[in-house]
Order: C-alpha cells, then sequence, then structure tokens
C-alpha cells in the first residue's frame, strides 16, 4: 500500500522549480503520477511507483512516500484530503479502566480521540465521499466500537475533554469563580484561587482550573490530553489519583508523556506509531508496564514493527568531586521580599555538571539562580564570581517572524558548537522557514531550548524544558542539554517535575522545599540519589527500577516494597 502526503504548509510552488514533478520518473515517460492542482502539487497513489526521486529532490522537505503493509489499508479510520496525514485503527475505550495512548508528537493521537470525542467524523479513508454514520458503525460490526459509535451518533454519549492546551484558557476575562459558574461547576479545591483573576493564574493553576472543570462534568467518557504540564511532582501525583478515582465508575482516555505517571495513571497503553504527519497506527491495547517498556525499546514485539531507537535508563553512580576548580560557589544565601524569604545554604556546580531542580514552584529556584547570575543582590550570603546566565524560561512566547531569523538575530551571541551540538541533533533546521506563530506547543518548546543552549554562557537555567514535548523529544532534549555541557565544560541547571527527564538530564539535584510563596529552602545540589531521597521522603512517594527496562516506576502506596523502602530510608531505589 502506497501513501503520498504533501505537507501544504512546506509545500512552496512559487519559491522552487518543482522539482518534484520535473525529476518524477513515470511523468517524463507521460504518465501524470504528480500534477499540479489548484497551485500545489498532487501525487495520484495509483499511478507513483514509489521510487521516492521527489522526496529527494524537493527542497522543502514538504513530501512523503511511504510502501505499508497492504493488511493496513482495510484499517484505514481518517484520511485529512487528498494526500493528507492517514490514522490507521483506533483505541478502545473500556469501561472501569484508564486507557493511555503514547506516542510522539503529529502521529495521530489528537485525531483518534477527537474521533471518540464526536468532534470529528471518521471518513474511513473516503475524503472524496465521506461514509454515513451507519456505513461507520458497520465497518466496525462485530467490535466494542461499533456500539461505540452508534450511541455516539445517537447522542448517547455525554463526552467531557481537557484540552492540551490550557494556556488559552488565560485569554477568560472575568474570575476562576465565574469561570467555574459557568461551567457549573463547583470546584471545591480551588477555593484559594477562586477569587483571582483566570489571565493572572499561573500554567499549573490553569491545569488545576482545566482539569477540575473536565473532572466535574456529567459524563460517560472522560479524555485528558497532557494532563501534567506545569504541574509539579506532588500536583502530578494527586491528578492521577484523582483520575483513577473517576475511571472506577467511568470511561477514561488520557495522552500523556511523563512516563513515570503515566505509568502510574493508565491501566492499559495504546502505542501509536508510524511517521510523523504522515501517517499513524495504533498497536492493540497493552497492560501499561509492558507498554511503556515496548515504547521505550522501540520494537513492537507482538506486531514486529520497529519504530525507534532504544531508550536506556542507566544506574547513577554517586556525584563525584572532579579534580578541576568548581564553576561556582556559594555559601548561606537569604534574600527576602516582601512576602518571601528564600535561604538556601552552600553548595559547589562543577564544569560539565547538570543539576536537576526538583520542588514545586513559587519556591524561589528562579530568584536562586538570578542571585547567582547576580541580577538580584543577596542581603546575605555570598557567591564567588558573577557568571553569565543563558536563561529559557518556563512560559514561551512566539514572536512575529519565522524560526530562521530568531537564530540569524543572535548569531554573534552564539558559541561555536550551537550547530552541530544543538540545532542539528534538535531538528531545528526542519523548523527554520516556519512562521513562530504557526509552531506547535511542542516545536515552540524546542525551539526555545536550542536558542537558551546555543547562547555563549556560563550557566544554563532551563525551566521546565519538558512541556509539551513527547517522551521521545524529553529523551533527546536531556541528551543534548548533557552533551553541550560536556564538550563546552559549563554547567546547566534544569528545573523539571517529570522524573524521567531529571534521571536521565541531571548527575546532581538541588532540592527546594519550604512553603510556596512565603517561605524557600534551597538544599544541594546532593548526588541524585541523595537528593531524591530528600525530595521524595517529602512528598511520602517511593519509586523502585524496572528489572527490565531499568525505569523508575512509583510504587503502590503501602505495598511491600513501599514500605520496605521507606523503613531503610531509601525513597529511590537503585537497585
Ligand atoms: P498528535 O496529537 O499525535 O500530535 P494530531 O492528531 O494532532 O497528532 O495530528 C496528526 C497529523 O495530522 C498532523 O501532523 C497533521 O499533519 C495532520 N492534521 C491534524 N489536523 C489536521 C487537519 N485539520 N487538517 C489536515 N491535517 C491535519
Ligand atoms: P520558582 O522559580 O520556584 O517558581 P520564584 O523564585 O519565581 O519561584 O518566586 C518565589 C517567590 O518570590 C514567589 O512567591 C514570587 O512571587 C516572589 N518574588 C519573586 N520575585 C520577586 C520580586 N522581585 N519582588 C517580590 N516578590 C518576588
Ligand atoms: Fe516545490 Fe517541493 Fe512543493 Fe514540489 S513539493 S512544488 S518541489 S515545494
Ligand atoms: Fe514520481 Fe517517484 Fe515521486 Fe512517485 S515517488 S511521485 S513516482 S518521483
Amino acid at each position: 500500500m502506497r501513501v503520498a502526503v504533501i505537507d501544504r504548509d512546506r509545500c512552496q510552488p512559487k519559491k522552487c522549480s518543482l522539482e518534484c514533478i520535473k525529476y518524477c520518473p513515470p511523468v517524463r515517460n507521460g504518465v501524470e503520477a504528480i500534477v499540479m492542482k489548484d497551485d500545489k502539487p498532487v501525487v495520484s497513489e495509483e499511478l507513483c511507483v514509489g521510487c521516492g526521486i521527489c522526496v529527494h529532490k524537493c527542497p522543502f522537505n514538504a513530501i512523503h512516500i511511504e510502501n505499508l503493509a497492504d493488511e493496513l489499508e482495510s484499517e484505514l479510520v481518517h484520511q485529512y484530503g487528498e494526500n493528507g496525514f492517514r490514522l490507521f485503527r483506533l483505541p478502545s475505550p473500556a469501561q472501569g479502566k484508564v486507557v493511555g495512548i503514547l506516542g510522539e508528537n503529529g502521529i495521530g493521537k489528537t485525531t483518534a480521540i477527537n474521533i471518540l470525542a464526536g468532534k470529528l467524523k471518521p471518513n474511513l479513508g473516503r475524503w472524496d465521499n465521506e461514509p454515513s454514520w451507519d456505513e461507520i458503525i458497520d465497518y466496525w460490526r462485530g467490535s466494542q466500537l461499533a456500539n461505540y459509535f452508534k450511541k455516539l451518533s445517537n447522542g448517547e454519549i455525554k463526552i467531557s475533554y481537557k484540552p492540551q492546551y490550557v494556556d488559552k484558557l488565560a485569554s477568560y476575562k472575568g474570575t476562576v469563580r465565574e469561570l467555574l459558574n459557568e461551567m457549573e461547576c463547583e470546584g471545591k479545591e480551588l477555593d484559594s484561587i477562586k477569587g483571582r483573576k483566570v489571565s493572572q493564574l499561573a500554567g499549573g493553576e490553569l491545569q488545576k482550573v482545566a482539569i477540575t472543570i473536565a473532572m466535574e462534568k456529567d459524563a460517560d467518557i472522560y479524555f485528558f490530553d497532557e494532563p501534567s504540564s506545569y504541574l509539579d511532582i506532588k500536583n502530578r501525583m494527586e491528578m492521577a489519583k484523582k483520575i483513577r478515582e473517576l475511571a472506577e465508575r467511568k470511561m477514561v482516555i488520557v495522552i500523556e508523556h511523563d512516563l513515570a505517571i503515566l505509568d502510574f495513571l493508565a491501566d492499559i497503553i495504546h502505542i501509536v506509531y508510524g511517521k510523523k504527519g504522515v501517517y499513524g497506527v495504533v498497536a492493540g491495547a497493552k497492560n501499561v508496564r509492558h507498554g511503556i517498556n515496548l515504547y521505550l525499546s522501540g520494537y513492537l514485539k507482538e506486531e514486529n514493527v520497529r519504530f525507534g531507537e532504544e531508550i536506556k535508563f542507566e544506574k547513577h553512580p554517586p556525584r563525584e568531586k572532579p579534580e578541576s576548580m568548581p564553576l561556582i560557589k556559594f555559601e548561606g544565601i537569604k534574600k527576602k521580599f516582601s512576602d518571601f524569604m528564600l535561604e538556601v545554604k552552600g553548595g559547589e556546580i562543577y564544569e560539565g555538571e547538570v543539576i536537576g531542580i526538583v520542588g514545586p514552584n513559587g519556591i524561589g529556584k528562579t530568584t536562586f539562580v538570578k542571585i547567582l547570575a547576580g541580577v538580584i543582590e543577596p542581603d546575605e550570603g555570598e557567591v564567588d564570581k558573577k557568571i553569565k546566565v543563558s536563561y529559557k524560561p518556563q512560559y514561551i512566547k512566539a514572536s512575529e517572524g519565522i524560526v530562521r531569523e530568531a537564530f540569524e538575530k543572535n548569531r554573534d551571541k552564539f558559541h561555536a558548537l550551537y550547530e552541530k551540538e544543538v540545532l542539528q541533533p534538535l531538528g531545528i533546521h526542519d523548523l527554520f522557514d516556519k512562521e513562530l506563530k504557526s509552531l506547535s506547543g511542542g516545536e515552540l518548546q524546542m525551539v526555545a531550548i536550542a536558542l537558551c543552549l546555543s547562547m555563549e554562557a556560563d550557566v544554563y537555567l532551563i525551566d521546565e524544558p519538558s512541556a509539551y514535548l513527547d517522551a521521545k523529544q524529553r529523551m533527546n532534549a536531556a541528551k543534548v542539554i548533557r552533551r553541550i555541557m560536556e564538550k563546552e565544560g559549563k554547567a546547566a541547571m534544569v528545573v523539571e517535575h517529570d522524573v524521567y527527564f531529571i534521571d536521565m538530564v541531571s548527575q546532581a539535584l538541588m532540592v527546594f522545599t519550604g512553603q510556596p510563596g512565603k517561605h524557600g529552602i534551597g538544599m544541594g545540589p546532593y548526588s541524585l540519589r541523595e537528593g531524591m531521597n530528600l525530595f521524595l521522603k517529602d512528598l511520602g512517594i517511593t519509586f523502585r527500577r524496572d528489572e527490565d527496562s531499568n525505569r523508575p516506576r512509583v510504587n503502590k502506596l503501602g505495598s511491600k516494597l513501599d514500605r520496605m523502602q521507606k523503613e531503610i530510608g531509601e525513597y529511590y531505589y537503585e537497585i
């Protein structure tokens, strides 16, 4: 089966020489395998011989030709128009279970849940001759989905949907209370922020509001698209518990890229594999542990499909004190704002080190780094020297212009390795011709990370790099951050709430505790194990390592392992 996809945003016939058509062998022989139609080329999948010449000749990477297994042909669920993205198969909602969907960005996850949520009517690939509901129901005859679509098409399934981009809620004009009233939502646990303007809430608070509204709605099936973004670890665990409770009575489907949370949250996983922007295949249901391990292995055994490289987790050695002088030393720092007091004990940061920073929002992490950078003077204590900091903030806003310009503008501030060690491995060149404003959340995040890491600096402060990145992009970003610090002999401080990201990126850990907005205490850097022990003890959560993949897994509260680890004080088990 041949699939030809033309990315209509990338294709720019006015700026190329129509190489795709010019070099196509069938066209040269008078067979119209690819022709212009309404200003854009169109590939005939019947006449195309799949040679792939157009794919390589197109200067904008706008064409994709894939040869897929023939058996998929009868499983096409939806196609976005001629030469458009295709989704094969669907996840199955299950009563009393949390069903997780795991796959990279642009692979069709949202398309799948939009179909199940009744927002998008599946066309079974007949984009030019859309099927009726009867035909759709008939197509799934004999499976649970037939019954599901029958009810859905009759309006007998009530839907609740937590969208991906909670930032959009911030355009609401009124207070949290007014929004909740409008949505007929009580929102008891939001009491402390009800009087505040929605537009002034921080990301984590917006996420909580969105989740509460979705949860309180009376529905049969609940969809949560990336419920963990902007939440700190404690909030993520609370959110996961609530969703699990909800699923005791209802159907729940979740898209989540924080794998430690997904592992804890879901019962069943559907992996979606394929090629970004071209096609996606929803693989059969797997139990959650097996499913995540398969995803990390990059190979689906049952289906015999390789879809990526293996992602490995390593055990962490104790933090070594290098021979070299520390990059920065600090001692007994105190800073008081009108309502907030920060105290950071003494510590040292070495060349080449990546330091994870964990702790809730509003606890003084940014203030601390600003003190290191000399932007803020501490009231007490010392930092041994002024350093230059390159900073990626937590919230990123797209400015005008195209991606290429954003880099060209700053070129004189870049270090020598930016091209090879940052832009290339992060795949930024692929985005160069896009408008910043048209980027997806994940793409914008990648651009912001790349800009930050390209700058010449001593310390890189990267605040929540994982937001909107898929699991693979997270692992890739972690690798790039580590490598550039090693090669340049600089240090990075990474504020993160995704435990897998922390585990992959950091050699050392700083822990911030206290009372958010009132009193923050910063400790460390410690070795990862030591730091995690301190941090997790505070949260009352323990992790063990998975036997097969070596990845950290949350222990069930009160389980034998949980109790044993708490007894011996090993909250983050390395064995
Ligand atoms: P995911 O949720 O996994 O990131 P999506 O389901 O949002 O993926 O999108 C998968 C692909 O489908 C995208 O790469 C895009 O090319 C295509 N797509 C999504 N929505 C539309 C649309 N309305 N029209 C045409 N193509 C679309
Ligand atoms: P985090 O990075 O952990 O989210 P921050 O360092 O940004 O935390 O903020 C910690 C606390 O200090 C917050 O309550 C914030 O409102 C307060 N704060 C930060 N900067 C200032 C300032 N310049 N003046 C007064 N309060 C501030
Ligand atoms: Fe030009 Fe590429 Fe579009 Fe063909 S697909 S018209 S080569 S931009
Ligand atoms: Fe023509 Fe080959 Fe491209 Fe098909 S893959 S449209 S045959 S150049």
